[in-house]
């Protein structure tokens, strides 16, 4: 065996998978899943794990799938991972784990998603649940959202013995994972609703079509249904448009509502009673994870499909994998073009989008190089639909009925990246709500991190208990060696990381962090 080369995985073939909506790779089976494992070195110091956002013991499940023993692999991600079904499918693993792996300097990286995916996908077919808890602490939670941030804090708030509730706007819970990801990236009901069953077998409640902001407040969760603390996972699912003419026409989409159309409304299906128009040619403006996933959508839908991105392939900013993906099903790139105008006809439909050739200059601030345009290279593309992908930012409908609760000039939510602790006393938050539009495991790692947070404070790694006061007391100020903080930059600044008091034992503090 060739211990350089990794073990090839089954993919369903191009021209068959552009007319269907089934998954797209196959995964391994257990032989080659134990082939794969084999070339694990079991490194001392496993570069993997510190790629990995939510810290998973990479060469402990990997040694168990070599012995053969799937169910103790599964145990073993699961203590770090509520989700390993999908990040084994949809993680940027070459620039997290495998992007640091040892065998990957001489050889292709060890391909642990593929071996995530199996182990998670073993467990699920043989009904085998992760470990919960212990016992109940008797103090609740509300986690707001429940895509891969709000899931993960919940599933560790379980664990810890918390009583936790998920608040989501949606008629489904599993936010971007079942509303953005496509089916034949990700399967809804065999792989995503199964892993929200797993964290729900923890003891996790979830309520849907609940919008926090509208249906109640974060201020009404604390002070009137006893939830002792929150989390924010809300996301970030507010679509960006170009600001061209004829961005109103019928036909033009912006890329989340094609995929929840799609994905969540099964607009697909022609029996769905919310059907999506059957474009015949299609353009997907953006060069992102969102774009290629709406082309492929399009395409599956019968519509020729053609990307239009400003810069080169070099600058695309999605996944290879999803560019050769997109390539072999047959998506044409028009790259180094960009729209001025979309045009419509005498029923505003869309019947065209003018454009123009672009050409690279210096590096701009992002580093990349930036698109000029070409004069006089003006063109028209013939085109029914236009899908707008060029990123999202959060809804600010939380941060504007929360007072007291801080965002950036870009709407996130100001959270400590160690905790996930903001500016409004027991909220919390993490995932693209605070970042902005970034990545599952990234949401994930925000999610854990809030939920270790949420347990110091509920702990009473706080102030006012330790000098003898309730943390509800209404405590404004307190003085600390010669200091006077407020009381959350106080909190934030001495147990949560930033200013920890190296003397405070000399100072007869009695703490029990
Ligand atoms: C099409 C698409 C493809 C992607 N592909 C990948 C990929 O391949 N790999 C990858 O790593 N990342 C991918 N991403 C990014 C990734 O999905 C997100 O970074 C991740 O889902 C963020 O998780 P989150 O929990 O912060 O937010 P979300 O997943 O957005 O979940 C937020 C949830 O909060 C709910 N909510 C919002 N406001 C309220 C409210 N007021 N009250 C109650 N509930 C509320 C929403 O309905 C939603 O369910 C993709 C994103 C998209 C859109
Ligand atoms: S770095 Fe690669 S080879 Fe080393 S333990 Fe991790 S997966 Fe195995």
């Amino acid at each position: 065996m060739d211990v350089l080369t990794k073990i090839p995985v089954r993919e369903q073939d191009a021209k068959e998978r552009a007319a269907n909506f089934e998954e797209v790779c196959l995964g391994y089976n257990k032989e080659e899943a134990q082939a794969e494992a084999v070339r694990c070195i079991n490194c001392k110091n496993a570069q993997c794990i510190k790629g990995c956002p939510v810290a998973i013991d990479i060469p402990g499940f990997i040694q168990k799938v070599k012995e053969g023993n799937i169910e103790e692999a599964y145990q073993v991600i699961s203590k770090s991972s509520a989700l390993p079904a999908v990040c084994g499918r949809v993680c940027p693993q070459e620039t997290q784990c495998e992007g640091k792996c040892i065998r990957g300097i001489k050889g292709d990286p060890i391909s642990i998603g593929k071996l995530e995916r199996f182990v998670a996908d073993w467990a699920r077919e043989k009904g085998i649940k992760p470990e919960g808890a212990a016992a109940k602490k008797g103090k609740k939670v509300a986690v707001i959202g429940s895509g891969p941030a709000g899931l993960t804090c919940a599933g560790d708030l379980a664990k810890m013995g918390y009583d936790v509730t998920i608040f989501e706007a949606l008629h489904e819970p599993g936010g971007v994972l079942v509303y953005g990801i496509p089916e034949f990236r990700l399967p809804k009901k065999a792989v995503v609703a199964e892993e929200i069953e797993n964290v729900k077998a923890l003891g996790v409640k979830i309520e849907t079509n609940v919008v926090v902001g509208k249906s109640v407040t974060i201020d009404a969760l604390i002070q009137e249904e006893g939830f002792e603390a929150v989390f924010i996972g809300s996301g970030a699912g507010l679509p960006k448009f170009m600001g061209i003419p004829g961005e109103n026409s019928n036909g033009v989409f912006s890329a989340n509502e094609y995929l929840t159309r799609s994905n969540l409304m099964k607009a697909f299906d022609g029996n769905s009673n919310t059907p999506i128009m059957h474009s015949k040619k299609v353009a997907v403006v953006g060069g992102g994870n969102v774009a290629m996933d709406a082309a492929r959508t399009a395409l599956r839908l019968g519509a020729e499909v053609h990307i239009v991105y400003r810069r080169s392939e070099e600058e695309l900013p999605a996944r290879v994998e999803e560019v050769h993906h997109a390539k072999e099903e047959g998506i044409i790139f028009d790259l180094l073009t960009n729209p001025t105008e979309i045009l419509a006809d005498e029923k505003g439909w869309v019947k065209g989008m003018k454009c123009i050739r672009m050409e690279l200059g210096e590096p701009d601030a992002s580093g990349r190089r930036r698109p000029v345009e070409i004069p006089d290279s003006e063109f028209t593309m013939e085109l029914d639909t236009v899908i707008m992908s060029l990123g999202t930012s959060p809804n600010p409908l939380i941060s504007s009925t929360t007072e007291g609760l801080e965002t950036n000039k870009w709407k996130c939510i100001v959270a400590e990246e160690s905790n996930g602790q903001t500016s409004k006393e027991g909220v919390y938050a993490g995932g693209d709500a605070v970042t902005g539009a970034a990545t599952v495991i990234l949401a994930m790692g925000a999610g854990k991190a809030a939920a270790k947070g949420i347990d110091e404070f509920e702990l009473g790694y706080m102030p006012g208990r330790w000098l003898g006061y309730s943390r509800r007391s209404g405590i404004e100020q307190e003085k600390f060696y010669g200091k006077t903080y407020r009381f959350m930059e106080f909190c934030r600044r001495t147990f949560h990381g930033r200013e920890r008091p190296g003397r405070r034992e000399d100072e007869g503090f009695a703490g029990t962090h």
